[in-house]
């Protein structure tokens, strides 16, 4: 908490102007007053370029900064997203979706999955995304925005958008200097450090100019520049868990109607990305060096785009893990300075807006209390730490035999924290959402049985419900989906209607 006078926290700093440094640039100014914020970029560096797709909290993100939807998607080129469908990952041929929302509905303290189980044990159950809403209209190309199925207890659409990288930082840019932060474009040569302290005065640039600051937040990318390059904080490595370190990129033509949703297209040595946009798709095969290279990593990416590819295509590195502390001394890190796990549940930006979210709530005095540091750090960990295990589960839990890197995912040790979920859930099908991890129980439901973890039995208060009751539950939970679901809009009709590129406000 600020004490008034002196100990305020005046001049901010912000080196990078990715996804990470915008974000950072546009919350900041629309959430703190007397603060003045420079961000200092360099084109000659430019932004990795990638990070398109998103889940449903980025809408409070939104909200925080209070940018109208419509113009937003507008701006970046953006799609809405229903969810992840998942091909080949339990093993070949298996097609499955982690859709946001809900799934039918709890009947009294009993989840609905737990009714699934017994459903699905007695044949009277279906396919679990027929009763999601989310994962039915997806599959029809339909969306709205609809937060209730009217008349019911059943709730509507969860979305997340898909957007244009390179346009959403424009984008962020234009509210950010409309709220007063000042932008210096420009290479930073050096760091300056205060002898005693340690602490980091100022960023220098090519050219000689100084900039100073109180709070610097490192928004670098991979290069991590003062995080890691002037403070020397460590790094704690998690590639024995998430052994992929490269991607192959290539935009192309979009070959279609654009689903409302990402497709994570499982390979022999990683996995696929198709994010489709207003005017493109985003492509990607994320892949691990030791198994493929990165010519035949290419090959198999080409060979599976839908559209004519739109630029030549390009090679990204990166290392699994996380910075050993995300706040050290006085540089706080966002994005990729402070960590990377995976882009296959689209997490990287929700960190960011975590991060954010939670050095708002934190917001220290000059004096950098190391009690606050500590807390931020803890918080940070603990959400980096319980969406590795969510990732990691979907390498994990396969059952795939004709290629070695599937073999090693499933051979390898893993986190005891992911250990004891699926050991749970084997056990009575239960899932228990520790402290306020990020991914919700339906979410962990839907990976585990998409690739084919199935419990032994399920809660004996699932079989309150008669054998014609429960029959009887499913089906009108079915038919109102399907029902509501049917009179959705068309994905791009929608986006014609309210937020296409073009379209006037
Ligand atoms: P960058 O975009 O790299 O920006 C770094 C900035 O620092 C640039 O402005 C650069 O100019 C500046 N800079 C660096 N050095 C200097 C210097 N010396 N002087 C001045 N300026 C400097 N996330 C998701 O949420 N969803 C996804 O679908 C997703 N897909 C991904 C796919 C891949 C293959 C990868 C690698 C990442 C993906 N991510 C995804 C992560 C996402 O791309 C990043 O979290 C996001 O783009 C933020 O990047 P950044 O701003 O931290 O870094």
């Amino acid at each position: 908490m600020s004490r008034v006078g002196d100990g305020r926290i005046t001049k901010v700093v912000i080196v990078g102007g990715g996804t990470a440094g915008w974000m950072a640039a546009a919350a900041l100014s629309r959430t703190m007053d007397n603060l003045s914020i420079r961000l200092v970029e360099s084109d000659a560096i430019g932004t990795v370029g990638v990070g398109e797709a998103t889940i449903p909290a980025i809408r409070l993100f939104n909200a925080l900064i209070g940018i109208d939807e419509n113009e937003f998607i507008r701006e970046t080129g953006g799609t809405f997203k229903l969810g992840i469908q998942f091909h080949d990952w339990g093993r070949i041929g298996d097609v499955y979706m982690h859709a946001f929302g809900q799934i039918g509905r709890s009947l009294g303290m009993l989840p609905f999955q737990q009714y699934w189980l017994r459903g699905r044990n007695e044949g009277v159950a279906g396919r679990l995304g027929d009763y999601s809403l989310n994962e039915t209209a997806g599959r029809q190309n339909r969306f709205a925005r609809l937060p209730q199925i009217p008349n019911t207890s059943l709730d509507g659409i969860a979305y997340a958008f898909h957007f244009d990288a390179a346009l959403y930082a424009a984008y962020l840019r234009k509210i950010s200097e409309a709220a007063g932060v000042e932008r210096t474009e420009g290479q930073i040569a050096s760091v300056r450090r205060n002898g005693e302290s340690g602490h980091v005065e100022a960023v220098v640039l090519e050219n000689g100019t100084a900039i100073e600051g109180e709070l610097f937040i490192d928004c670098s990318g991979f290069r991590a520049l003062l995080i890691e390059e002037a403070l020397e904080t460590g790094f704690e490595d998690w590639t024995h868990w998430l052994p992929c370190d490269r991607a192959i990129a290539v935009p192309s033509e979009n070959a279609g109607p654009a689903r409302p949703y990402t497709q994570a297209i499982a390979h022999k040595a990683g996995w696929q990305w198709r994010i489709p946009l207003q005017h493109r798709t985003g492509n990607g095969h994320v892949f691990c060096s030791d198994f493929i290279g990165e010519d035949e990593a290419t090959a198999i990416l080409l060979a599976h785009v839908e559209g004519r590819p739109l630029a030549d295509p390009r090679t990204l590195r990166f290392r699994t893990g996380m910075r050993k502390k995300a706040w050290n001394a006085n540089v706080v890190a966002l994005g990729l300075a402070s960590g990377f796990l995976e882009p296959l549940e689209s997490t990287s930006i929700h960190l960011i807006q975590n991060g954010i979210a939670k050095l708002l709530a934190h917001f220290p005095d000059r004096d950098f209390d190391t009690a606050n540091i500590d807390a931020y750090n803890r918080r940070v960990r603990f959400d980096y730490e319980r969406i590795r295990d969510f990732v990691i589960l979907h390498y994990h839990a396969n059952q795939r035999t004709d290629a070695p890197f599937w073999v090693r995912c499933r051979e390898m040790g893993i986190p005891e924290t992911l250990a004891r979920k699926i050991e749970l859930f084997k056990s009575q099908g239960q899932i228990v959402r520790e402290g306020d991890e990020l991914f919700i129980e339906i979410g962990w439901f839907q990976v585990l049985t998409g690739q084919n973890i199935l419990p032994g039995g399920y809660h004996p208060m699932a079989d309150q419900l008669t054998r014609d009751e429960l029959a009887g539950f499913f089906a009108d939970i079915e038919t109102i989906v399907a029902r509501t679901a049917s009179h959705l809009t068309g994905h791009e009709d929608f986006i014609a209607q309210h937020c296409a590129a073009g379209v006037p406000a």
